[in-house]
């Protein structure tokens, strides 16, 4: 079941000055630099997220559903989704009785525990939404949207006060073995063949990315100016307050039993709504008759300690992009506005049964095979601790595809599944499915993810073997790609075709 979270968390954030760094002609690594002072310890793990944590607390706990009540729209999460939805409606038409239900409170889920970047990535497969009756036109339309997603979603911040910590610095993804270098070029081909250009995203050949960020072992990367970097508990935080100052209604520690046409249960009473919309993405398995429709991947992050300004010169990264590697088992990560690394990948990716975290606790190896990839990285992090570490789930459906819809027969709608592209997406999916509340035909209610449908989850065992068994595939490819071979493993294109993949 859900807990409800009261108390607030016990230290308050860690500040440290520092500049931005400054590259350096070339970098020695001194012996602590390279790491061998780190013993791996983690100060504290769980507790949600870091970012909570960094923004002084958990905001005081907002009144559950009274009882029995009535709305014009009743939706289910306080996560992006669900409070960019009713954040849209309430703009839109002011007079609109607008409900969130939230099972413990609004934030609590992926949207309070992201790596930050909000990005204009497609949340799923080119070929897939071309498949769609607008084809690749329809795909280009919905990146440029994207696009504008992630400026849409800046000028909220500055429109409604929210210090976010929001910089569109873009975002970074570099080559660390031969093959990830060959896969970053093709990707670049890939993106200018469906109508992306130079200033959309480029290659940058080894001496071009040092200029960014010294990457000791980087072979290549490339670059894209449509992503921001932001604290997300700051971002969810205000987005909830600011949905109230609109008139949105968020009722907390008040779990959704079960999902009906036109109707939300719970322990509380029911809310009844012409429409119902559900926004619980990673959680969505726990709600009857829902168990196969998204799976709840998980993802873990740690931050470090606010590093020295020494440090800092030897990194670079004075840009505050967010930056990714290419590799099968990816890490992501950002630099904070508080000076320090935080960085995410996956640990133990699925947990059977769809089960998901408790309080964000992640297991402590995964919080060291994190401290690992930082290192492997960036070892001028040297001997830096890793103060917090935590992990939430995303929503994964079948065909790794996004999906907004709404059936007005039922009053049923739903967005998610952003397959951990969810920060922008969910923002986008929150205009749109406020669109198909109002019934408004708008360049957005075209978009290919609009309607869309994937098939469901296999049942246990078969869904827990299948990923493990992907995962395993994955990371064995990533040891091979070490060898100086320039090729991306076979066993990794295996496992993109049975994941399902393009
Ligand atoms: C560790 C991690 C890192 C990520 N990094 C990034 C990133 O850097 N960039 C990016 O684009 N995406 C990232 N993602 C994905 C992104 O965070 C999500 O896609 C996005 O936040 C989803 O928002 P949401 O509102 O749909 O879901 P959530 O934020 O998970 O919100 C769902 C809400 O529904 C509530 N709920 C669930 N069931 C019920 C119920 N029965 N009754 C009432 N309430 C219920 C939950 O408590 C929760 O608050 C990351 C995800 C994780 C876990």
């Amino acid at each position: 079941m859900y807990e409800v979270y009261s108390e607030p968390p016990g230290d308050q954030p860690a500040t440290a000055a520092h500049k931005p760094g400054v590259k350096p002609a070339g970098l020695v690594l001194n012996k602590g630099q390279r790491g061998q002072n780190y013993d791996g310890a983690v100060v504290r793990n769980g507790d949600v997220s870091y970012w909570w944590h960094a923004r002084g607390g958990f905001p005081p706990r907002r009144p559950s559903l009274p009882g029995p009540a009535e709305a014009d729209v009743c939706i289910v999460g306080a996560g992006f989704t669900g409070l960019w939805t009713a954040w849209y409606l309430k703009r839109a038409e002011p007079g609109l009785r607008v409900v969130v239900l939230e099972a413990a409170f609004a934030g609590f889920g992926a949207s309070g525990r992201n790596g930050g970047w909000v990005m204009a990535a497609l949340p799923g497969s080119r070929e897939r939404y071309a498949r769609g009756p607008r084809g690749r036109a329809g795909v280009l339309d919905m990146q440029r949207q994207l696009q504008r997603t992630v400026d849409e979603i800046g000028a909220f911040c500055q429109a409604e006060g929210i210090d976010a910590h929001y910089v569109k610095g873009g975002s970074l993804s570099v080559a660390t073995t031969v093959a990830q270098r060959e896969r970053l070029r093709e990707t670049v081909r890939a993106d200018r063949a469906w109508g992306l250009d130079e200033a959309d995203v480029r290659y940058l050949e080894p001496a071009e990315l040092e200029e960014r960020i010294l990457i000791p072992n980087g072979h290549g990367g490339t670059y894209t100016p449509h992503c921001a970097r932001v604290q997300p508990a700051r971002l969810v935080a205000g987005l909830a307050a600011a949905a109230e100052r609109a008139g949105v209604q968020i009722y907390e520690a008040t779990p959704v039993t079960a999902i009906e046409p036109r109707r939300a249960c719970t322990v509380f009473g029911d809310v009844t709504a012409k429409h119902v919309l559900r926004a619980t993405e990673g959680f969505t398995a726990r709600l009857p008759g829902l168990r196969r429709e998204l799976l709840p991947v998980n993802s873990s992050m740690i931050v470090t300690e606010p590093l020295g300004d020494d440090v800092w010169r030897d990194i670079g990264w004075s840009g505050f992009e967010t930056l990714g590697d290419e590799a099968h088992v990816y890490i992501y990560a950002q630099r904070t506005a508080d000076g320090r690394i935080a960085i995410g990948g996956r640990g133990v990716p699925y947990r059977f049964g769809s089960g998901v975290d408790h309080r964000g606790t992640t297991q402590p190896e995964t919080a060291r095979a994190l401290a690992r990839s930082l290192r492997a990285l960036l070892p001028q992090v040297g001997p830096a601790r890793t103060e917090h570490a935590w992990c939430g789930v995303l929503g994964a459906p079948r065909d790794w595809c996004a999906t907004v819809t709404l059936d007005e027969t039922t009053g049923l709608g739903w967005a998610g599944g952003y397959t951990g592209h969810g920060v922008a997406a969910s923002n986008l999916a929150g205009r749109t499915l406020a669109d198909l509340v109002l019934g408004h035909a708008t360049p957005r209610t075209e978009l290919p993810w609009v309607f869309h449908r994937a098939r469901r989850w296999e049942p246990e065992p078969a869904r827990w073997l299948s990923v493990r068994g992907l995962y395993s595939a994955y990371r064995l490819a990533d040891r091979l790609e070490g060898s100086p071979s320039g090729r991306t493993s076979l066993i990794a294109r295996a496992a993109d075709i049975i994941a399902g993949s393009p």
